[in-house]
């Protein structure tokens, strides 16, 4: 399927392969020139963002949002609906990164939250696709830690009473709360929006590396996700590919996850989320048909009542996992030059939990790398 997004008519020229690498003084010849002639302020700092996932598009938008302003273009293969991002549950539960401290995860879930708990309490919900959602996790044993790290940032988190752990007579533990739920293609698009009325425009480009955008670009953020196996020559980074499936069972409204995540029941907007697989190192982005079955009897094994479920979909991502999140700021030097690259990659499982958070941080670090902007041209010296 092709793009579904809307470029603005000056930029539809861009959209045609490169004709080679630029080097030292061409930015005059780079294939995104035509960005700085007609749309971009020459005056301030110019800055790619490399993808349109929910990584790329956050970052897009702190990057146009955070002082000092710089001009922020958007560059990317794919768009909504067609990224692993449109795939997530998009529920609001972090996953752990073993190599983040734990008070920057919290810290970067709590942003999360909080900003999109602000878009789930304002009219702009249903636009956004943002909104609360109550429900339950529940253990086939007591876990180690009884207490998640992230339990005071979702609301009215407890422990399940027995009457509740009633309803699921093969689990012993659990934890009731209410946390927020993406309904992704949505959330995607409504930022989408949101960074075209900031004047960001987004470009329909595949990458074969990130020289192309230097020199027409002081800084490059790279939020390529999988992508960077490529772009960053990161092996470490490897797909893990998970399928879901989306029914319609508008009586479900409590979500239900087991343990750590494999057996899911994520009610949204409009259908349920049911999940899932992980298989790292798998490419395959065909829905596999008795993955689906398997999913929908363990779902239906956590919630009887979706045996009535209908309007079956299958859909299957490829998360970026393999190293945990890479946010670094880089100075690569090449023949042409130096090209200042700020990663932010890798958010494998938990990339929408975390998005806001970590996409301040990234557009901070950017904002920082960038050099100090050229002065606007003086004005002619009045005539006397
Ligand atoms: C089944 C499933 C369920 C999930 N559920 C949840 C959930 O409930 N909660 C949660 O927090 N997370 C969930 N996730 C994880 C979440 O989807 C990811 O962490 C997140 O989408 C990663 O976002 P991203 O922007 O980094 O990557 P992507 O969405 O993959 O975006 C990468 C972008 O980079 C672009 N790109 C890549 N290479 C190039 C190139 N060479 N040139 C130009 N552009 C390029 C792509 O076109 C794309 O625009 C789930 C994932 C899956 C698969």
């Amino acid at each position: 399927m092709g793009s579904s997004v809307t470029f603005p008519v000056s930029l539809r020229a861009l959209d045609q392969p490169l004709t080679g690498k630029t080097s030292v003084g061409a930015r005059a010849f780079c294939g995104f020139q035509g960005c700085f002639c007609r749309e971009r302020p020459m005056h301030q700092p110019q800055v790619a963002v490399v993808g349109a996932g929910v990584v790329g598009l956050s970052t897009a938008l702190c990057l146009s949002q955070l002082g000092p302003p710089c001009a922020v273009t958007v560059v990317a293969d794919k768009v909504t609906p067609h990224t692993t991002s449109d795939v997530a549950a998009g529920m609001l539960i972090p996953h752990t990164y073993p190599d983040i401290p734990i008070s920057k995860q919290k810290q970067w879930f709590r942003e999360t939250f909080d900003h999109l708990f602000a878009i789930a309490n304002s009219a702009e919900a249903e636009d956004a696709g943002v909104h609360l959602v109550s429900g339950w996790q529940i253990f086939r044993s007591v876990p180690t830690e009884e207490v998640p790290f992230w339990a005071d940032v979702v609301l009215g988190f407890r422990r399940m009473t027995e009457a509740e752990l009633k309803k699921f007579p093969q689990h012993v533990f659990g934890y009731a709360f209410t946390t927020l739920k993406c309904e992704s293609s949505t959330y995607l698009s409504w930022l989408e929006k949101r960074l075209r009325a900031s004047g960001v425009p987004i470009v329909s480009r595949r990458l074969g590396d990130l020289w192309e955008l230097h020199p027409a670009f002081d800084v490059v953020v790279n939020c390529s996700g999988l992508g960077s196996r490529q772009l960053a020559g990161d092996a470490e980074v490897l797909p893990v590919r998970g399928q879901v499936l989306r029914v319609r069972a508008p009586w479900v409204k409590h979500f239900i996850r087991e343990g750590a995540g494999l057996t899911y029941v994520y009610p949204g907007a409009s259908d349920v989320v049911l999940g899932g697989t992980r298989q790292e190192g798998a490419w395959d982005l065909r829905p596999d048909a008795q993955t689906s079955r398997d999913i929908f009897s363990r779902c239906c094994a956590l919630e009887p009542s979706l045996r009535g479920a209908a309007g079956l979909r299958e859909h299957v991502g490829l998360r970026p996992g393999g190293r945990g999140v890479r946010l670094q700021a880089e100075r690569v030097r090449g023949a042409a030059g130096t090209l200042r690259v700020v990663h932010h990659y890798g958010h494998g499982g938990g990339g929408v939990a975390v998005h806001w958070g970590a996409a301040l941080e990234a557009a901070r670090l950017a904002r920082s790398c960038a050099p100090a902007a050229p002065a606007p041209p003086a004005a002619p010296a009045p005539r006397l």
